[in-house]
């Protein structure tokens, strides 16, 4: 979405990145094409990786300009965020009067914008440290 203004005149900017502003949704209708894709590419590097042709698969499917150091999961964080690229939409909350603008399609510059029913900024798009932790935590 970049950079535009909120019907309140506050102006909205995703120059950086995270934001307690910002995130993404992936729409019901479009989660089982996301997953599939996603776990495909990670299947095929994986099956790349044991056939010993890691290096080639790397290069096909991300082209000669790509790092030739990144260890297997940055390959598979950069498979993922491919998926999000294609499946996920847009959401940004206005830090003034709590709009949330949600984009309409993937890489659309359009957007939807609603008003919470308790006026203000709500704070929605705030991390949740408690389950982000858990989550970062090896088993
Ligand atoms: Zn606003």
């Amino acid at each position: 979405m970049s950079k535009f203004k909120c019907l309140c005149g506050e102006t909205i900017s995703d120059t950086h990145y995270p934001r307690p502003t910002a995130g993404a949704i992936v729409k019901q209708m479009d989660e089982e094409k996301f997953y599939d894709r996603v776990s495909a590419s990670i299947a095929e590097f994986m099956s790349a990786v044991a056939a010993g042709h890691r290096d080639q698969w790397i290069k096909s499917r991300f082209g000669d300009q790509y790092p030739k150091d990144l260890d297997d999961a940055s390959i598979v964080s950069d498979l993922l965020t491919a998926g999000e690229l294609d499946f996920h939409v847009l959401i940004e909350e206005c830090e003034s009067c709590g709009r949330l603008h949600v984009q309409e399609l993937p890489g659309s510059p359009q957007s939807v914008s609603y008003v919470p029913d308790t006026k203000g900024y709500q704070g929605v798009l705030r991390g949740s440290p408690g389950r982000a932790e858990e989550g970062s935590k090896p088993p």
